[in-house]
């Protein structure tokens, strides 16, 4: 195992108590023992929890059991607001945890699948300059539970979930890890979903990749890139100083190859920063030959910062080069920018 450097590890204060979705199956049906309970019980609360049961839908739970819940499976969020746009289709719920800490999920409704936006830290550490989360700092990590619960409770089936909610998964790596693999697992211990339809998204934890990358899963990674030369690279990802260009592309090319994921680019165009034809042709270069695509999303505007989007023509042109080098591009749709629940927008504000 690639030891993760101790800079990653985001203050623990104020996480929630431990409900049964922090354990993976053996521990919960050790933890059900713990409280003198038969172990088969775990398999049937997390029945109930993944399928998003109220206590008064969990009717086979008997009498001693039920007294347990509260300590067992423990309410993780407040619901406190919830916004929509795009006539319903997106939606944006604002969370309260336990101690108060505050934080954002999206669900977006497409044809043919729902994809859940899901925070996996409250705030974020990386202060990229252009994201409303990286403004804020960082707040504390997510527990395991805090992260799909943020599924469970979107109140309708989900097929797809994307780590592109507030925080940097891989600084949240062990719970991040855990939290892909309740998704993912099929039995009544999980949600069940396709790895396929799972996006982590990273600024690009260089030692984190390599680790994700053992993990034996089949999910997509998709790299916030946003430049490809280190020079620009290092004021819009901060991080870059530490894990430059070259690096960080060679660890999630690995994961390619280990996986046979295509990886996904994430580069936000900015007007007159990062949009100009050379860096379309020196990111074509780099990615060339390679099992990419690139998600190229309009810069959201975020409070407080003088950048804007690339007018539709250079974002054209931008796509028109890449593809002309044999790499496929797309420009992404951002959904929700009315109600500041688009890529980088997420601040949790009451
Ligand atoms: N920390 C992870 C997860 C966040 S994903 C990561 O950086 O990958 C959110 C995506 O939206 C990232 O690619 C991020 O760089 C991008 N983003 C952030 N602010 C944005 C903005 N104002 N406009 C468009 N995209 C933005």
């Amino acid at each position: 195992m690639i030891p993760l450097p101790l800079v990653f590890d985001a203050p623990k204060k104020g996480m929630p108590p431990q409900h049964l979705a922090d354990l993976d199956p053996a521990a919960r049906r050790a933890r059900l023992a713990e409280l003198g309970e038969k172990p088969f019980r775990a398999e049937q609360l997390s029945r109930h929890y993944f399928a998003g049961h109220t206590r008064e839908q969990m009717t086979d739970v008997s009498g001693s059991l039920r007294d347990k819940l509260d300590d067992l499976m423990p309410e993780l969020f407040t619901q406190l607001r919830v916004v929509d746009c795009d006539e319903g289709a997106t939606k944006k719920t604002l969370w309260r945890a336990h101690d108060g800490t505050l934080v954002e999920s999206v669900l977006m409704r497409y044809p043919g699948r729902t994809t859940v936006c899901v925070s996996s830290q409250a705030g974020c550490g990386m202060a990229c300059p252009f994201c409303a989360t990286g403004q804020g700092g960082l707040t504390r990590n997510l527990s395991t539970a805090e992260i799909t619960d943020q599924v469970v409770r979107a109140g309708e089936k989900v097929t797809n979930v994307v780590f592109m909610g507030m925080g940097e998964p891989l600084a949240n790596y062990n719970r991040v890890v855990a939290a892909v693999r309740r998704m993912v697992d099929p039995t009544p211990h999980g949600l069940g979903m396709s790895q396929r339809n799972i996006v982590v998204s990273t600024v690009g934890l260089v030692p984190a990749i390599k680790r994700f990358t053992e993990e034996g899963l089949q999910v997509t990674l998709a790299l916030s890139l946003h430049a490809p030369d280190d020079e620009l690279r290092n004021t819009l990802v901060p991080v870059n100083t530490r894990w430059p260009v070259r690096e960080v592309l060679e660890a999630a090319f690995g994961y390619t190859r280990r996986t046979g994921r295509r990886l996904s680019i994430e580069y936000a165009l900015i007007r007159d920063v990062n949009d100009q034809p050379w860096r379309a042709d020196m990111l074509a270069k780099r990615l060339k030959g390679k099992l990419v695509h690139v998600n190229l999303i309009p810069l959201n505007p975020t409070p407080g910062s003088e950048w804007d989007a690339s007018p539709k023509p250079v974002e054209q042109e931008f796509v028109r080069r890449l593809r002309d080098a044999g790499v496929n591009a797309t420009v992404r749709d951002t959904r929700g920018r009315e109600i500041a629940g688009a890529c980088g927008q997420l601040a949790a504000l009451e």
